[in-house]
């Protein structure tokens, strides 16, 4: 990479982990946001003092601080739902810029030179809303947004530069929050995605909840309206269920209101009180199969994605769908944002790619609201899909339609996305009036064109036959989506939300973690914990770096004693 030509990031933002990544003599590297992790949980904090917390350091205050902690928030992406920590309220769109623009220093700082353009994945399923969403929050973390990546897509890139032959691959992907199934075609160097399904509400911390539920089902009393009891007991769930990873029994106990608490996990629990999810995982695979026109047996790969695809039980559950082991070379969190470096370096034109080609699909139908005479009578409201879920794109699809009434003026055309009949239940995206000249109950024709565009802007033509006229319009503006204006005021109003100087993450994190431990023990250990994280607050406060870095030094020593038994 020449230093003159800034490289284009790839960046997977997820519901529960986002990571960035960019294409490095000749191959997609992942780049850590400190220097352990590799991954940055999608949480965004305020501290006490107004100032940002963001990754490790607020998820480790999501006990301690729930009211001012909030992850997640990727699942509301592209609606008006407002996000309150403390004074201040937010969007996703601007919690997600939030991340993105941390992810973007992480880069900055490692690449060491100024970063403007990414390519951000997307679940499979998003729609136009939800995409738009994540543009606009690129555009507000300061990234233009190069290309909207499906995640599936993004891991079979991750894969397929490994190995160009001929195959079929099935993804199956399951991260915190959303599950995308996906078929994909590559031959000769060219990926084609044949179909994805999934569920944008299922994933590994259902899991987790599940898993919440069977501890309280054992002490009941635990169940009581507690904001911070219910958050630590989600972490222990969580703590339980990443063992059973590595173990076979899994072991958490915790100390509430003088009282001690423990569990023992096996496997076999753990499946009986997650049956239910497990079922639930089956109907996107049947979906993405039948839509493909694929069988089982023509897949020859069947690649893991999602953090939760480490779980035994998943694998095993995968194993028996397919009859065959799932492909995991890659770690299955980190697999998408691998791909999206791989695709950022065809953005960019990288020779080391010039054979690879990619195609992609169309995750949901699109067309107009039509009315059906039934004898007499006319009825309004059905659904014609012009462009059906699952066709190639871009794509550019023409259909006729006449008019219904006599000396009719007047045809509205209304565009909609989804796959019900009646549009009632699909999304409105936008519409137009055309006029159109007076004559018998069909016997104008009027031509109305999709064009899909690999961006996911949705160009609509009409022209009615035998006349010059044309009436287009973009669907580029979604109803709960910001405008350029509002962006650029949420950008400004994002500026002065800076870090203050005292709070770099290490230390926000350490002092959370302390926090956190101190309300896990009792007694002697408290006091001990309580001294040394005292010590450390102190020496913050003074800024003195000398002994900042002793007393951390000290507070970690003390903290690390007790890691085990948590
Ligand atoms: P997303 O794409 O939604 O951001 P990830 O791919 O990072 O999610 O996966 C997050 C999910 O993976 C969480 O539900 C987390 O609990 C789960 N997970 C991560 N590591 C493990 C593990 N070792 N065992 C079981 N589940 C895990
Ligand atoms: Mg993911």
């Amino acid at each position: 990479m020449q230093e003159s030509q800034s490289p284009i990031i790839g960046i997977d933002l997820g519901t529960s982990n986002s990571a960035v990544t960019w294409f490095s003599e000749q191959k997609p590297t992942l780049i850590s946001h400190t220097r352990h992790e590799r991954l940055l949980p999608s949480v965004v904090g305020i501290d006490d003092n107004g100032h940002l917390l963001i990754g490790e350091p607020a998820k480790a205050r999501l006990v301690s601080h729930p009211h001012l902690t909030v992850a997640s928030f990727k699942r509301y992406m592209g609606t008006d739902k407002i996000f309150t920590l403390g004074s201040q309220q937010f969007r996703a769109e601007e919690l997600s810029a939030i991340i993105l623009r941390k992810l973007k220093l992480d880069a900055e700082i490692e690449i060491g030179c100024t970063v403007t353009q990414a390519v951000i994945t997307v679940p499979a399923y998003f729609n136009d809303t939800q995409r738009k969403a994540v543009k606009a929050a690129g555009q507000m973390a300061g990234l233009t947004v190069e290309r909207l990546l499906n995640e599936p897509t993004a891991a079979a890139l991750a894969y397929g530069i490994a190995d160009a032959k001929e195959q079929k691959f099935l993804v199956f992907d399951l991260g915190g929050g959303t599950f995308d199934v996906s078929l994909i075609d590559m031959f000769d160097g060219v990926i084609e995605v044949r179909a994805s399904s999934g569920d944008t509400w299922l994933g590994g911390d259902d899991f987790t909840e599940a898993i919440r539920q069977w501890m309280i089902s054992r002490y009941p009393e635990l169940a009581a309206d507690n904001a911070t009891l219910s958050s630590t007991l989600t972490q222990q769930a969580e703590d339980l269920k990443r063992q059973l990873s590595s173990v076979s029994v899994a072991k958490v106990k915790l100390v509430h209101a003088g009282n001690e608490y423990y569990w023992e996990l096996d496997e076999q629990t753990l499946h009986e009180c997650c049956n239910g999810l497990l079922s639930k995982l089956k109907k996107p695979v049947i979906q993405a199969l039948s839509d493909a026109k694929f069988d089982i047996g023509q897949l020859d790969h069947i690649i893991l994605v999602g953090g939760a695809t480490r779980m035994p039980l998943i694998r095993q559950l995968v194993t028996r769908m397919f009859n065959r082991f799932p492909r995991n070379e890659l770690n299955p969190d980190e697999v998408v944002a691998l791909g999206a470096a791989v695709q950022a370096g065809l953005v960019a034109e990288d020779r080391a790619l010039d054979d690879i080609v990619l195609t992609d699909v169309m995750p949901y139908s699109l067309g107009i609201s039509i009315a059906r005479r039934n004898g007499d009578r006319i009825d309004t409201g059905f659904f014609s899909p012009l462009i059906e879920r699952n066709s190639f794109v871009p794509v550019s699809v023409m259909q006729i339609f006449s008019t219904m009434n006599d000396n009719q003026r007047q045809l509205d055309i209304e565009v909609y996305q989804g796959e019900s009949r009646k549009v009632s239940d699909n999304l409105l995206l936008d519409k137009m009036s055309i006029t159109v000249p007076a004559r018998k109950a069909g016997e104008v024709s009027v031509e109305v064109r999709f064009t899909y565009t690999l961006d996911g802007i949705l160009e609509v033509e009409c022209k009615v036959i035998g006349q010059e006229t044309a009436w287009t319009m973009v669907i580029e503006k979604t109803p709960n989506t910001l405008n350029k204006e509002e962006i650029a005021q949420r950008l400004k109003a994002l500026d002065n939300l800076k870090q203050h100087p005292r709070d770099i993450p290490e230390n926000r994190q350490l002092s959370a973690e302390a926090a956190k431990r101190y309300e896990q023990t009792l007694g002697e250990e408290r006091q001990v914990i309580d001294y040394y994280a005292n010590q450390f607050e102190l020496a913050l406060e003074k800024q003195d770096l000398r002994s900042i870095v002793s007393a951390k030094n000290e507070l970690r020593r003390v903290l690390d004693q007790f890691k085990d038994r948590f």
